[in-house]
């Protein structure tokens, strides 16, 4: 793991980014709704402001504004190369804000500065690799037809809705609204509640770019807002990231004139360890599998699978190491485990370790943690059933379950209802390859754990509970994409 020093801006110079503004027809207006939380420091636990919503007038203008566009075709008809300038000219921008997405995020979500600075490169390149997409041609291709070449054309759903959480807002929204632009649709962006400042970055960026008004909106709020979005007709296309919860309601209003639906839900990511592993590098990686975004990322470390003969030995090297983790304050530098994202998360995390405990965990953790703010050492629990260890906790927590033989592993492995990420652990590749190929998961990577993808343009595909369709370069596109198929028929 790398902790690159990069300086953070100062607190006051993030705080005045504090403003929280809907975003409609390419005004700027203050959302009007409170809501019954509040938006806080999570290092301190200071309060920044209440929690708001937008009106349902100024929803439905957004709406309105953005169906008209469609209908209009200004941006649909836009040819790709011109779209993928825009594009080009709003990641150009974005770009240049990089420090101070990242700062106001850890403000936000506690996330350390280390890594939302590092991880929010993600809101320009999104739409570096969307203009990418534009102008490989993608829009259009051609196959051979009985009278000349048929097409295949990719085209504009309609009216698309994003809908991202607060563990790396802007970057998630970022990906989802290029890909909705670059195929040429008007999208309308609700940021997290609890999070929702960093995501206002990219109005400035799409704005700087000369993106026609109306073709990218920001309503707040929470839950209800999100449903009230995508119930309603007009929308075609909806990309959501968050928990099962809110992406069962989300599937269930889209299933209602199926629109196009891409889920990014959770997961409960398996480590499995085989005995000949390096028992240092395997702590490293349980390490970062805990600590990366402070344990709350969909890929985190949720079940450590480990040979039996080795247990005791991995479990000791990773409480080692844990020992010399800097918890600290989000925004400093040094920091490289920030508090969990708010109150209520925290309250819910330390209510399933007690009910892990209840059921016979041992609770095993090391790291010192500051007493102001929402800090959780790192936590791996032994001794628990591993069919009372089966649900997403997201926070830095990892049940530990010992195995005899590779049938057990891959039993424990696939035994949860989720398949996002996995992770194996083994001196001999051929045999980890082997084991990672049968775990029914997205992704596994051998040998390592980090929120790099193995390829920029492989599809992060999700199993089960954990979502629905894939991510990726193009699979995201395609999510605001219909194809028609136009040629010249034989007789
Ligand atoms: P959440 O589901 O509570 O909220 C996510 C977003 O959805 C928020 O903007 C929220 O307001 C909105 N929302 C909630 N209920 C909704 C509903 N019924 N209809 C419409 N919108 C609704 O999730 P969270 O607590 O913010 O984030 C944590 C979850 O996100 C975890 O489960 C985590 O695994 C998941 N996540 C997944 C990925 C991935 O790529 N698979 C990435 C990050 C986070």
């Amino acid at each position: 793991m790398s902790f690159p020093q990069i300086t953070p801006p100062a607190l006051d110079e993030v705080q005045k980014h504090f403003v929280l503004f809907d975003y409609i027809e390419g005004q700027r207006l203050a959302p009007s709704l409170p809501l019954d939380a509040w938006v806080s420091n999570p290092s301190t636990g200071e309060r920044i402001a209440p929690q708001m919503a937008t009106s349902p007038e100024n929803i439905a203008r957004a709406l309105d504004a953005a169906q008209r566009l469609h209908q209009s075709g200004v941006w649909a008809n836009t040819p790709p190369e011109q779209r993928a300038d825009i594009l080009d000219a709003a990641a150009n921008h974005l770009m240049a804000m990089t420090p101070m997405i990242a700062a106001v995020e850890s403000v936000n979500t506690g996330i350390a500065f280390s890594t939302t600075s590092f991880v929010n490169a993600i809101v320009w390149l999104a739409f570096k690799a969307a203009a990418g997409v534009l102008r490989s041609g993608y829009t259009l291709s051609k196959v051979p037809g009985p009278h000349g070449e048929v097409e295949i054309l990719r085209k504009p759903l309609g009216v698309a809705v994003a809908i991202v959480p607060w563990n790396s807002p802007a970057a998630l929204a970022a990906h989802k609204v290029a890909n909705a632009l670059a195929a040429g649709c008007p999208v309308i962006l609700k940021p997290t509640e609890w999070a929702p400042y960093s995501c206002l970055f990219l109005a400035e960026g799409l704005e700087a770019a000369g993106l026609p008004a109306g073709l990218f909106q920001i309503v707040h709020g929470g839950a209800a807002v999100g449903q009230r979005l995508v119930s309603d007709p007009r929308v075609r296309a909806v990309s959501f990231t968050g928990g099962l919860q809110g992406g069962r309601a989300v599937a269930a209003a889209c299933a209602a004139d199926f629109k196009s639906l891409q889920l990014e839900l959770g997961g409960n990511n398996a480590m499995v360890v085989l005995e000949d592993a390096d028992v240092d590098k395997t702590a490293d990686g349980i390490v970062a599998g805990l600590t990366t975004l402070n344990g709350q990322w969909c890929r985190a470390l949720g079940r450590l699978i480990v040979h039996e003969s080795l247990q005791a030995q991995v479990v000791e090297a990773a409480l080692d190491k844990f020992q010399s983790i800097r918890a600290g304050d989000a925004l400093s530098p040094e920091t490289q485990l920030g508090p969990l994202a708010n109150e209520a998360h925290k309250a819910r995390i330390e209510a399933a370790i007690a009910a892990l405990q209840a059921r016979g965990g041992q609770v095993h953790q090391s790291t010192p943690t500051p007493q102001s703010g929402y800090f959780l050492p790192p936590t791996l629990i032994t001794g628990v059933r591993p069919e009372d260890a089966l649900e997403e906790i997201f926070g830095p927590v990892a049940t530990v379950h010992p195995f005899g033989t590779e049938e057990e592993a891959l039993f424990l492995a696939n035994q949860t209802p989720y398949g996002l990420g996995g992770y194996v652990y083994g001196a001999d590749e051929v045999r980890a390859l082997h084991i990672a190929r049968q775990m029914n998961t997205g992704g596994v990577k051998v040998n390592g754990v980090s929120l790099l993808e193995l390829n920029v343009d492989a599809p992060r595909p999700a199993w089960g509970l954990s979502g629905f369709g894939e991510e990726g370069t193009l699979e995201t596109f395609d999510v605001f994409c219909g194809k028609s198929v136009v040629g010249i028929a034989g007789k």
